[in-house]
């Protein structure tokens, strides 16, 4: 079954379609296979980009700054695409309702709300930079506001390019190589200028 065609100004954010696919003048017809396959297998920033959200933002916050808590803080900011896993992608684990219930679970098994708030804070920077970027699967953005909405954002500026997971692709590893070098040149300086300023306390 046919249930759309992509056209030049839309074709990525319909279909999940890559540069290497489209041609000018021509129309992309899928089916709804096709469709939700291409839908799963995009994605928004990278695990790297996330890992580097998660140290930008907690390290200042984390009262012991290490490399092992740099790697923990690494994955509070990686974590909630493991939603992927239960195929339920960006609903409340993408949402600033989860950063809290992280800070009270991080502080209440630490004693520490340092720790806790670090790891909301690493937590929320996911929550901001997939806000910032490039979402191509209905329902387009993330459930931000849960609990107090389920309704789905996604900031207009798409600061951060999809990531494919499309590996069968040709031009699978340049697409995703050109992803990644803009998320390590927006967020690699923020980090180092972060680690910098606090390296101690
Ligand atoms: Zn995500």
């Amino acid at each position: 079954m046919v249930i759309g065609a992509c056209d030049r100004q839309g074709h990525q954010r319909k279909c999940g379609m890559l540069n290497a696919e489209y041609r000018p003048g021509r129309l992309f017809e899928h089916s709804a296979i096709q469709y939700r396959a291409r839908s799963i297998l995009i994605g928004m920033p990278s695990p790297i980009g996330h890992a580097l959200g998660g140290i930008a933002a907690g390290w200042a916050i984390a009262p012991v700054k290490n490399a092992r808590n740099a790697v923990l803080l690494a994955g509070a900011g990686a974590a909630a695409d493991l939603d992927l896993l239960v195929g339920t992608h960006r609903g409340p684990t993408h949402s600033l309702g989860a950063a809290v219930l992280m800070l009270v679970a991080v502080t209440l098994m630490t004693r520490n709300v340092r720790w806790g708030s670090a790891a909301a804070a690493a937590w929320a920077s996911h929550v901001a930079l997939d806000w910032l970027g490039t979402d191509t699967t209905p329902p387009i953005g993330e459930m931000a506001l849960w609990p107090a909405t389920r309704a789905y954002y996604e900031s207009s500026l798409h600061l951060f390019p999809a990531i494919s997971r499309r590996y069968w692709l040709a031009d699978f590893w340049m697409f995703n190589l050109r992803a990644v070098v803009v998320e390590l040149a927006i967020l690699g300086p923020i980090v180092w200028a972060v680690v910098a300023w606090r390296r101690k306390v």
